[in-house]
C-alpha cells in the first residue's frame, strides 16, 4: 500500500513508527545495501558478493536432530541447522527404518506447522503466559468480589447462570484473551474442579494432561491427578484435535515404529 502525505510519497508498512525505524536503519547498512524507498526490497551490489545475504541465511555451524514439542506428539525426526546457537531453519530427517517391502515408507514424513517451527519458536506471537477470555475474567472478578472472595462460589454464579455461561462460552474462537497470572488461572480452573466434584461427582471430570511423548514427568502428573480424583483421561489428541490416525496405528502395528505407543511394551 502507498500513501501520500502532502506532496511526498510515503511508504506503506505498518504505520510511521515501523518507517522510522526502517529508515534509521538505511543507516547502517553497508554502503553496497540499497534500501528502496518505499523500504520494501533490499538489494546488494558487488558481484558474488552479492550473494552473501543469501548466504548468511542459510548457513549453520551444526545439524542436530530434534522435534516438535509443542501441541504436537512430536513424532517426526528433523534435521535441525543450528547458527551461534540459534535455529535458522529445519529439514526433514530421511532415516527412518523401513518398513518393509508391503507398505510406503514413512519419509517424507513432517507437516507445515513443523517446517515453520525454527520461526514460531522466536516469535514475539508465541504464547509465554497464561491467557484466558476476557469475558470470562471479568465476570469471575467481579462475582468474587460478590461472593467474599470465594472462588468456588463465584465460579458456580457464572456456570450455574445460563445467560452467562452463554456470554463466555460464544466467546470462544472469537480472539479476546487477556493476559492472567498464573495464580488466577490456576484459582479460576480449581473452581470449576471444585464446584463440578461438589455438583456433579468427580466422575464428570474430564481433562488434558500434556503430550506423553515431549514429557513423561508432566503427562504422568496430569493422568495422575484426574485418576486420584476418579475423573476421566482423555486423549490428547481430543486436547489438539488433530489426530494423526496412522501414528497410533502403526505404533500399535508395527514393530519397527519409531514412535511406540507410551507407556505400552514394544513389540518384539
Ligand atoms: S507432525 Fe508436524 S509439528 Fe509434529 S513433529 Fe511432525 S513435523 Fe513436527
Amino acid at each position: 500500500m502507498s500513501t501520500t502525505s502532502g506532496t511526498r510519497p510515503t511508504a506503506g508498512m505498518d504505520g510511521s513508527a515501523t518507517d522510522a525505524l526502517l529508515r534509521m536503519g538505511r543507516r547502517f547498512t553497508k554502503k553496497s545495501t540499497n534500501v528502496a524507498d518505499d523500504l520494501r526490497t533490499v538489494t546488494i551490489e558487488g558481484g558474488r558478493d552479492a550473494d552473501t545475504f543469501y548466504r548468511d541465511r542459510w548457513s549453520h555451524d551444526k545439524v542436530v536432530r530434534s522435534t516438535h514439542g509443542v501441541n504436537c506428539t512430536g513424532s517426526c525426526s528433523w534435521k535441525v541447522y543450528v547458527k551461534d546457537g540459534i535455529i535458522t531453519w529445519e529439514a526433514q530427517q530421511t532415516d527412518y527404518p523401513t518398513v518393509g517391502p508391503d507398505r510406503p515408507e514413512y519419509e517424507p514424513r513432517g507437516c507445515p506447522r513443523g517446517a515453520a517451527f525454527s520461526w514460531y519458536t522466536y516469535s514475539p506471537t508465541r504464547v509465554r503466559y497464561p491467557y484466558a477470555r476476557g469475558v470470562l475474567v471479568e465476570m469471575f472478578r467481579e462475582a468474587k468480589a460478590q461472593f467474599d472472595d470465594d472462588p468456588v462460589r463465584a465460579w458456580a454464579s457464572i456456570v450455574e447462570d445460563p445467560e452467562k455461561a452463554r456470554r463466555y462460552k460464544q466467546a470462544r474462537g472469537k480472539g479476546g484473551l487477556v493476559r492472567v497470572t498464573w495464580e488466577e488461572a490456576v484459582e479460576i480452573a480449581s473452581a470449576a474442579h471444585v464446584h463440578t466434584i461438589k455438583a456433579y461427582g468427580p466422575d464428570r471430570l474430564a481433562g488434558f494432561s500434556v503430550i506423553p511423548a515431549m514429557s513423561m514427568a508432566s503427562y504422568a502428573a496430569g493422568a495422575r491427578f484426574y485418576s486420584l480424583l476418579g475423573g476421566t483421561m482423555l486423549s490428547f489428541y481430543d486436547w489438539y484435535a488433530d489426530l494423526p490416525p496412522a501414528s497410533p496405528r502403526c505404533s500399535a502395528t508395527r514393530p519397527t515404529c519409531p514412535n511406540p505407543p507410551t507407556g505400552g511394551t514394544p513389540r518384539t
